[in-house]
């Protein structure tokens, strides 16, 4: 069976030379993430049009979703050596100072001294550290760590998101934006997204002609306000590190879990991320227990899982992705494919779609249905935006799903989409003799044999998915 859960690995200092980029491809690497908190966008761009030319020379579709840091405080640089800051240690911080040490702590986010107050416990690092902040002065403010720990880079400090004046995204998000926009970037995800009017802010043309717009629910306001987000947004990532600050770490398995099962009852991607093989930054084998996080991820429905620190600074990217790919290919083979089609059935049609959207719902669970009953080899999707192919993928068929669509931006999109094969359709499809032709590319790829049987899923009026996904054939391969 090929896997079926997408892994996304973020790009960075270990990761981003031509042959680590081509193993990761190799290991398993769907989707390349580049966060824009550090560096130039001129570096950022050359880092994407390298993962681009290394994608295209491994033959392999790749995504690549930009990460716009939004109103994302950090902590100056530490330095690359690792500093501990001890429990019972007083420290000072200073917003505007260009170093941090054991003592000073610079904090890049002017407001600091305003939006803080005595009291408040903040975390540094995704919860490596945790702070009081005991006073707050003219110039800077003084606390005590009362969870100590290490601390390296730029990492980031998580000050309750109510508290936070600016909203996402921010003028430099969108600044950064346009860049990537211009170099036609698959999808772009928004940190700190506190209501749909965020992801609407964001102000793109709508996917395939535009990237693929993924909230990060990492605000308690976005957890509040999680149907109306889903529905504006094309994707969904369930951002751990900062949530797990905002909500307290016991709440993250429960709403990973809730979060998953809205999104595919709407038909659209969830990734899973964060300090998922966090041990493998140093060491060359994950904790039992990340093994198991993995897993349950996938269980949970997860269409993808995330690496951040593990594959940017990490020691081995290559073996992190080799390892996690492993991990995901088990766990797919026991995910209880069943119990979610039988959910989703009972859920009904997807929430939010009206006009045609509807004829493709409808046709989807048709699909499905008939799918099932015939026990068929594969399901082949034809499809312009990939809203068809996400429509299918919300049954999480047991059987493959080969993903054709005529539009490259969509093929690559569909990189994050849970059990999805994409390729590129040499041709828009408007008859049933060019559905023919597809059935062919896929078994001359390998991915149907002569005499398996599929169901096939086009539009036969070929100009959008919107013109309604409305032709199903079960048929023979020749
Ligand atoms: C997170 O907070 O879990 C996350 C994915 O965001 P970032 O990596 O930008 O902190």
């Amino acid at each position: 069976m090929t896997r079926r859960t997408k892994i996304i690995a973020t790009i960075g200092p270990a990761s981003d030379s031509v042959p680590v980029l081509r193993k990761m491809i190799e290991s398993g690497m769907d989707v390349a993430r580049l966060g824009l908190a550090h560096g130039t966008i001129d570096d950022a761009l050359e880092r994407y049009h390298r993962i681009r030319s290394v994608a295209a020379e491994v033959g392999r579709e790749v995504g690549i979703m930009i990460d716009l840091p939004g109103p994302k405080v950090r902590l100056a640089s530490f330095g690359t050596v690792p500093v501990d800051l001890d429990s019972g240690l007083a420290i000072t911080i200073e917003p505007g100072r260009a170093t941090s040490d054991h003592q000073i702590l610079g904090v890049d986010y002017p407001d600091f001294l305003s939006d803080v107050h005595a009291g408040d416990v903040l975390s540094i690092g995704d919860g490596s550290v945790d702070i009081r902040i005991e006073s707050v002065g003219a110039n800077s403010a003084g606390a005590r760590v009362i969870h100590g720990g290490t601390v390296q880079g730029s990492p980031g400090l998580h000050i309750p998101s109510d508290r936070l004046r600016i909203s996402s995204p921010t003028p430099d998000d969108l600044t950064k934006l346009d860049a990537f926009v211009d170099a036609g970037v698959d999808m772009v995800a928004i940190s700190f997204v506190r209501s749909a009017h965020d992801i609407r802010k964001v102000g793109t043309e709508p996917y395939p002609r535009g990237p693929l717009i993924v909230a990060k629910i990492e605000t308690r306001a976005a957890v509040n306000n999680l149907s109306g987000i889903i529905e504006a947004a094309g994707a969904i990532m369930v951002a751990r590190g900062d949530l797990g600050a905002e909500l307290g770490i016991e709440e993250l398995p429960h709403i990973q879990k809730q979060i998953i099962r809205d999104c595919i009852a709407s038909g659209k991607p969830v990734i899973t991320a964060t300090q998922m093989l966090e041990s493998m930054v140093t060491a060359p084998a994950p904790t039992r227990a990340e093994v198991s996080d993995v897993a349950n991820a996938v269980f949970d429905g997860s269409s993808a899982v995330m690496l951040s620190g593990e594959s940017a600074i990490g020691n081995d990217p290559v073996n992190t992705v080799g390892t996690m790919a492993r991990i995901v290919q088990r766990a797919d083979k026991d995910f209880d494919f069943a119990a979610w089609a039988r959910r989703i059935r009972l859920m009904g049609k997807m929430s939010s779609v009206s006009g045609d959207a509807q004829i493709t719902d409808a046709m989807s669970g048709a699909t499905w249905r008939a799918a099932s009953e015939m026990n068929v080899d594969a399901i082949i999707c034809i499809s312009e935006s990939g809203f068809t192919v996400r429509a299918i993928a919300r049954f999480r068929p047991q059987m493959p799903i080969i993903a054709f669509s005529p539009v490259e931006r969509t093929v690559r999109q569909l990189t994050l989409s849970w059990g999805a094969t994409p390729i590129l359709s040499p041709h828009r499809v408007d008859s049933l003799s060019m559905m023919d032709d597809l059935v062919c590319i896929a078994r001359d790829a390998g991915l149907v044999r002569a005499g398996d049987t599929v169901a096939v899923l086009a539009g036969a009026g070929g100009a959008s998915d919107l013109h309604a996904t409305d032709v199903l054939r079960v048929m023979r391969v020749k």
